[in-house]
Formats: structure tokens, sequence, C-alpha cells
């Protein structure tokens, strides 16, 4: 088994005197915010690693069950496909079964949920239920005009699911997923035509949750348009709260 992360342990002090305890914070729940190209997905796969913790993505999860043909996939795929969000009370189901597992009691990091106010909303009423609460929720800045170049040249392993990018962070060979040797697709939705609407449904329905989340304290921006390792670094540094 790996050993926590160091970012997990904190002092405490005895009540009855001066020793100081090292623990271990056993739990850290996360959501990543940010545009549809922000970089959740791939600074995702490296956070969970780092934490130990499970990596829920609603739109990997619609992708497996629409390739699967359920009938939940297949009502997804109809909105996945025109760049529009699912319905809430679809996506609040899977993200509720989903929480609900024992390997979330370890703590999770919640990628592309909540979407919308009423997700934000159901959402707290699943983890109040659960006895969970939200740690951190990252906000992965970025300008919106450097969206496109990273979508239209996003490439996705069909195995594991690892995102690459043709020029900005290339599989070492063209084509082939450096882990496993999977085979790269690009996502039909992430074509010019699809992007424009797929941002412009982040500006109008998930924009708006930042101040949800800024009023309640949790908010934590992070710079998005930095190289990928230093992103993961201030990621890490925001976690451990030295950001
Ligand atoms: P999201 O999950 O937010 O939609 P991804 O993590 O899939 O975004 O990233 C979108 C694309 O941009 C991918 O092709 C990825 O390789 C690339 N990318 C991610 N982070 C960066 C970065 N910091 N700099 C340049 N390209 C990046
Ligand atoms: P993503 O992989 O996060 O870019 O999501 C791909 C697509 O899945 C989105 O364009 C939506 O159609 C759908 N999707 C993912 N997450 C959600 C969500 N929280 N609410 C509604 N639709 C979602
Ligand atoms: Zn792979």
């Amino acid at each position: 088994m790996r050993a926590a992360a160091p970012s997990a342990i904190r002092e405490v002090r005895s009540p009855n005197g001066p020793i100081v305890f090292k623990v271990r914070n056993a739990v850290m729940n996360i959501l990543f915010m940010g545009p549809p190209g922000a970089g959740k997905g791939t600074q995702a796969e490296r956070i969970v690693d780092e934490f130990d913790i499970p990596h829920i993505s609603t739109g990997d999860a619609f992708r497996l069950a629409s390739k699967q043909g359920t009938a939940l996939g297949l009502k997804a795929k109809e909105y996945v496909d025109q760049g529009l969000l699912v319905p809430d009370e679809i996506t609040n189901g899977i993200v509720k079964a989903r929480l609900a597992l024992d390997d979330c009691k370890k703590g999770f990091l919640l990628d592309g949920f909540p979407r919308t106010l009423q997700q934000a909303e159901a959402l707290d009423v699943m983890l109040t239920e659960l006895g969970h609460s939200i740690d951190h929720v990252v906000d992965l800045k970025i300008d919106r005009g450097l969206l496109l170049a990273r979508l239209t040249g996003r490439r996705i392993c069909k195995t594991c699911g690892s995102s690459y990018h043709v020029i900005f962070n290339p599989s070492k060979v063209e084509g082939i997923c450096d882990k496993d040797g999977g085979e790269l697709y690009q996502r039909p939705d992430d074509t010019a035509e699809k992007v424009g609407t797929r941002l412009d449904e982040y500006s109008s329905k998930t924009a708006p949750l930042l101040d949800y989340y800024s009023s309640k304290g949790l908010l934590r921006e992070v710079d998005g348009e930095k190289d990928i390792d230093v992103v993961t670094s201030d990621i890490v540094s925001c976690l451990k709260g030295t950001l």
C-alpha cells in the first residue's frame, strides 16, 4: 500500500501538554472547476495519484455509458454530441451512486461536476446525507481565446482515457499512449463547432458557480495557462494551503 501523501499530514497539540502529534488527514474532497480545455482531466490524473483518491469525471462516465450502449448512455449521448449539458436529474443520479461507493470514504476528486447551480445544490444535499463535505474547489483559470487550440488538438487514449495534445503535450509515439500503448483518438465534441457551444454552456450555466463557492470560502484560483508541471505543483501547494 502506498504511503499517504506528506501533504495529508498535519500537527495536532495534545490537550494535556505540549506534545505535538503528527496525524494523517484521511480525507481530501476536491472539486475541479474551469472551462472545457482548462486542464482539469490532465491535472486530475496527477492529483488523484498524489492524494490516492478516486477520480470522478462525469464526462468520462457519460462516454463510457454511451460506448456500452446503456439507456442512460444513449440518452446522455443526445446532449454530449451537441455540446450541450446533460439534464441535471440524469447527471445528479450518476454522481450520487458513485459518491456512495466505499472508496470515496478516503476522499475524492470531482472533475466536471457540478456544472449548474441545481447540481451544486444537489451535491450539497448528497454530501450531507453521506456525512462528507467539500474541502477545496480548484478553479483553473484560462483565457477563452486559448481553449479552441487546446481542445481541437486534444487526443485521448482509448484504453486509459489519458489526455494528450498534438503540440502542447504530445505522446512519445504519434497516436499511441505512453502509459499502455493504447490508441489515441479525437473526441467527436472537440471540433471547432462543438467547442463554441460548449464554451457558451460553460459561460451561461457553470461560471456562475464560482461565486457560489467563493461565498462559502472554498474557492482556490490557479493559473491554468502555465506549463502542465507548474500547474500541478501550484495545485498541490494550494491544497496544502501554502499558495
Ligand atoms: P479539461 O479536462 O479541462 O477539458 P484537459 O485536461 O483534457 O482539459 O486539457 C485539454 C487539452 O489541453 C489537452 O489536450 C491537454 O493535453 C492540454 N493541456 C492541459 N493542460 C495544459 C497546459 N497547462 N498547457 C498546455 N496544454 C495543456
Ligand atoms: P467533459 O469530458 O467534462 O468535457 O464533458 C463532456 C460532455 O459531457 C459535456 O459537454 C456534457 O455534454 C456532458 N457532461 C459532463 N459533465 C456534465 C455535468 N456535470 N452536467 C451536464 N453535462 C455534463
Ligand atoms: Zn492509455
